[in-house]
Order: structure tokens, then sequence, then C-alpha cells
């Protein structure tokens, strides 16, 4: 039984923290046409994100802002996110993304100066992540759709963090272990 009904309100209680071994298994692909339980968890997680974005509804239910939430970082072992949040130049990103995959990515490298940050992870961590500049991805939509699409910057970052939890990788398995603040040689590399 899914306890993840459209009316359940998704709390920091039910995020997974880091040391918790489901965080770091290969999640399994969902099947489709997706079930009523998966889409009924994508709208909580998908409200999760905006409530936590809320300054009434955070302060409320005491959620720690997020943008991205991977399913396995609620418990389940299933090959699906959400992102929510709005890039730079204004445009929002309100996606649940099924059985994502990476089709091709640019050579060239960013990170972000301020390292990131992850509802699992509650502590600082201080170091650079590098991430593709640009990703080629596919997925299935909550529709059951699949769709191709190309993100660049930021909207990449948080993909390929998301699609990392997937894989039972956290972000700083990426950062340097000797130095934090090294980045990849013989690599374009740039701040965001
Ligand atoms: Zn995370």
């Amino acid at each position: 039984m899914n306890k993840f009904k459209p009316d359940y309100i998704l709390t920091m209680k039910d995020i997974i923290k880091e040391g918790d071994p489901i965080l770091r298994e290969i999640t399994d692909e969902v099947s489709l046409p997706l079930a009523e339980d998966d889409k009924d968890t994508l709208a909580c997680m998908m409200q999760f994100l905006k409530n936590s974005q809320d300054p009434v509804m955070s302060k409320k239910y005491n959620l720690r802002g997020g943008i991205g939430l991977s399913a396995n970082q609620i418990g389940l072992n299933k090959r699906m996110f959400v992102m929510y949040f709005t890039d730079s130049d204004g445009k929002l990103y309100e996606e649940c993304l099924i059985n994502p995959k990476i089709i091709s990515t640019s050579a060239s490298m960013i990170y972000l100066p301020q390292s990131e940050g992850c509802l699992s992870v509650d502590r600082d961590v201080k170091g650079y992540v590098p991430r593709y500049e640009r990703v080629k991805a596919k997925a299935f939509n909550i529709k059951g759709e699949e769709v191709t699409f190309r993100l660049k910057g930021f909207p990449a970052i948080v993909f390929q963090h998301e699609l990392d939890h997937l894989n039972g990788k956290m972000f700083y398995d990426r950062i340097n272990s000797e130095n934090p603040f090294k980045l990849p040689e013989n690599t374009e590399i740039k701040s965001l």
C-alpha cells in the first residue's frame, strides 16, 4: 500500500537521510504505463517542493527548501524524480521525470561556487561538484509520454544531481577527496 496519497503531506520526517542504504542503491525502472500509485507519489513529491518554497507552508511544516527530490529520498526504489524551480531567465521547471537517461553531454563542465545542497544531507559540505554544462536527456513524463530535452547551466546541474540519486550517488562523491576545491584537469570547467 502506497501511503503517498494525493492528500498526504510530505514533511522532513519522510526524507531519507545520508547513511541509509537506499540512497546507495541503483534504483529500479518504473513500469509503464504509470501506475496510479506512482502518479500519486509524484504528485506528493511535487507538492513537497512547492510547499518547501512557500513561506507559509514551509514554516507551518518546518520544511527545508528544496528544488529536486528523487523517489529513493522518500524510501522508494524507483527511477523517478521531480524538479521545481525557476532559472535565471525566469523559466519555470516543473517536471516529473520517469526512467530518465542521459543521451549526450557537453565536454565542458560547470560547478556551483557555493557547492550543492541536498535534502538528505543535514550538514554543510564544502567543495566543487563538477557537472556537465549541457545534457541532452530523455525520460517519460507523468502522462507516460517519452520526452527528449536539452538542459544547460543550473537546470542541467539539478538534473544531474537527481539522476545521481537514482544511481546511488551523492553529490559529495564527485568532490575531490584530497582538495575539495580542486577542479578536474584537462577539462574546460567554469563556475556557474
Ligand atoms: Zn540530493
